[in-house]
C-alpha cells in the first residue's frame, strides 16, 4: 500500500480532548498512522502520495454504532413513515416489504449505506443486520463483508436474529423467525470466517440477537455463552420503548432481565437507551455496559430525549449512530453528531440545566464508539493507531467565522456538505466528490435496479 503524507495541515484534532495541532503533518503507512508532527517529509518512504493540508482540517474517522443498512431500501415512503401510525401498524406495513428482501437487495443497500457513512466522513460501521427472509438464503452477512471490501469500509457486523413468534408475544412475523440453534450456529459460522481480533482489523463480529421481547430467554443466554468463548461484542436494543411482555413473562424490566442472563458488561452495548431510568443507568455504568445513542428516531418518534449528560455523568459508555433508515431515513453520522448536539441543548434548557460542550458529541462518534466496538486501535489520531481520518477543506464560505475552534465546528456549526477527503486503514476512498476506485453512477444503478425487483418505481408497496 502507498504510504500518505498529509502536509501542513491547517489543523488536526487528534482527539476530542486533546489540543489542536497547527501546521504538522500525518504520516500514514501500512494502514496505521506512523508519525504527527512537523516537516515529516524529510524522511518518508519512496513513492510516498503527499497531500497539502493548506486549509484541511484534519479528524479521526466517525464511527458509526448502530444502523441496519436494508432499510435503505425503504426511504422517503410516506405509507410507511412511523410517525403516522402505531407501533404496531408500522410493523404490520413494514415487515411485509422487509420480507420481500432478496440477498441481492443486502449487498446493495449496505453499499448505500457505507457509500453515504464514507462521504459524510464514517472509516468504522456497524450494522445491526436482523432481517433474514428465508428465501434470502444463509449469505447475507457474507454479502456485507463483500460490500464492505468493495468500498473499502472498517465493518463490524452484528449478526442479528429473532426467534420468537407473535403468538408468544414478539412483533415478527413467522416468515422472518429462525431457531436459536440456526442464529448460534450461524453467529459461530460469521466469526470463524470473518472476525479478525487483531489491531488494525477490518473485519469484526457482533452477537446481536434483536431485542429481548423478538427472543427467546435461551437466544439470549446461548448468544452470551457464544460470545463470551469466541471474544466478541454483544448487542441489541434495550429501552427502544419498555415492553410490557418482559415484565410479564419475565417480572421485571429489560435492562434488569439482561443483566440477570449476562447480557450485560464493558463486551456489550444497547442501542437507544431511550427510557431508562436513573438506577438502571447507574447499574450500566457499574457493570460497564455502554449506549449507542441515535438522536434522529428521538425527533421522529417523540419518545423522551435520552438524558445524555446523565449518562455521561454516571460514566456510561457513549456512542453515536445513525440507526436504520426506516427511523431516520439517512446514513450520515456527521449529522447525527449535529442533531444530537442540538436536542440535547433543547432538553439541557428545558430542565435548566446547563447545555452540554458541543467536543463531548465529536468524542462520543469517535472515541465513545471506539470503545463500544471494543477497539483501542481507532477512534483518535496517534501514531500506531489506525489511518482512519476525514479532513475537510475550510476555504469556504461556509466555514468563515467558524475556523477558531476546529474541535466545536463538528457539532456546533455542523458539516453540511460531504467531507473533501476519506482515508480508510491508509487508503483514500473518498476525495474531491468521488470514489476514486469504484463507478459510483454504475452501483448507483444497479442498485436501484435491485431496489425495483422487491417495490415499484412510483406508487404504492
Ligand atoms: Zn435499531
Amino acid at each position: 500500500m502507498t504510504a500518505l503524507l498529509l502536509r501542513n495541515c491547517d489543523a488536526i484534532v487528534t482527539s476530542a480532548s486533546d489540543p489542536v495541532l497547527h501546521g504538522q503533518d500525518i504520516l500514514c503507512d501500512n494502514g496505521a498512522i506512523t508519525a504527527i508532527g512537523p516537516d515529516l517529509d524529510r524522511d518518508i518512504p519512496a513513492g510516498t502520495d503527499i497531500i497539502s493540508g493548506a486549509g484541511l482540517f484534519i479528524y479521526p474517522g466517525l464511527v458509526n454504532t448502530h444502523h441496519h443498512f436494508f432499510q435503505c431500501f425503504v426511504r422517503n415512503r410516506a405509507e410507511l413513515d412511523w410517525t403516522r401510525y402505531s407501533v404496531i401498524e408500522w410493523l404490520d406495513r413494514i415487515y411485509p416489504v422487509f420480507s420481500r428482501l432478496t440477498e441481492e437487495c443486502f449487498y446493495h443497500s449496505s453499499i448505500v449505506a457505507m457509500a453515504e457513512l464514507i462521504k459524510h466522513g464514517c472509516t468504522t460501521a456497524f450494522d445491526h443486520q436482523y432481517c433474514f427472509p428465508k428465501h434470502a438464503g444463509s449469505r447475507i452477512i457474507d454479502r456485507q463483508f463483500e460490500a464492505a471490501e468493495l468500498m473499502g469500509m472498517r465493518f463490524h457486523a452484528g449478526r442479528g436474529g429473532n426467534t420468537l413468534p407473535r403468538s408468544e408475544g414478539s412483533t415478527i412475523p413467522d416468515a422472518m423467525l429462525e431457531t436459536t440453534d440456526a442464529f448460534i450456529a450461524d453467529c459461530a459460522r460469521v466469526i470463524e470466517a470473518y472476525h479478525d481480533p487483531d489491531p488494525l482489523a477490518m473485519r469484526q463480529v457482533a452477537v446481536a440477537p434483536c431485542q429481548p421481547v423478538n427472543c427467546y430467554r435461551e437466544t439470549f443466554v446461548e448468544s452470551v455463552a457464544l460470545a463470551r468463548d469466541k471474544g466478541v461484542i454483544l448487542h441489541s436494543h434495550v429501552g427502544e420503548g419498555e415492553s410490557p411482555v418482559i415484565a410479564q413473562v419475565h417480572g421485571m424490566r429489560t435492562v434488569d432481565y439482561c443483566e440477570s442472563l449476562g447480557f450485560a458488561g464493558p463486551d456489550t452495548f444497547y442501542a437507544h437507551g431511550w427510557e431508562l431510568t436513573h438506577d438502571e443507568l447507574r447499574k450500566m455504568a457499574a457493570s460497564g455496559t455502554g449506549v449507542s445513542h441515535c438522536s434522529e428516531p428521538v425527533y421522529l418518534v417523540g419518545a423522551e430525549v435520552t438524558d445524555i449528560p446523565a449518562m455521561d455523568a454516571l460514566g456510561v459508555r457513549l456512542g453515536l449512530g445513525c440507526d436504520g433508515a426506516a427511523s431516520n431515513d439517512n446514513s450520515n453520522l456527521m449529522h447525527c453528531v449535529h442533531s444530537s448536539y442540538m436536542l440535547q441543548c433543547l432538553a439541557a434548557r428545558t430542565r435548566d440545566d446547563p447545555v452540554p460542550a458541543p467536543a463531548a458529541f465529536l468524542s462520543y462518534a469517535t472515541e465513545g464508539g471506539a470503545s463500544l466496538l471494543g477497539r483501542t486501535d481507532i477512534g483518535a489520531l496517534q501514531p500506531g493507531r489506525a489511518a482512519d481520518l476525514f479532513a475537510i477543506d475550510t476555504r469556504k464560505l461556509d466555514y468563515v467565522g467558524t475556523r477558531h475552534d476546529p474541535i466545536s465546528l463538528i457539532a456546533k456549526v455542523g458539516i453540511g456538505a460531504a467531507v473533501d477527503l476519506t482515508v480508510i486503514n491508509g487508503r483514500i476512498v473518498w476525495r474531491n466528490g468521488a470514489f476514486p476506485h469504484l463507478d459510483e453512477g454504475a452501483l448507483f444503478a444497479a442498485a436501484e435496479d435491485t431496489l425495483h425487483t422487491i417495490l415499484p418505481k412510483t406508487g404504492g408497496l
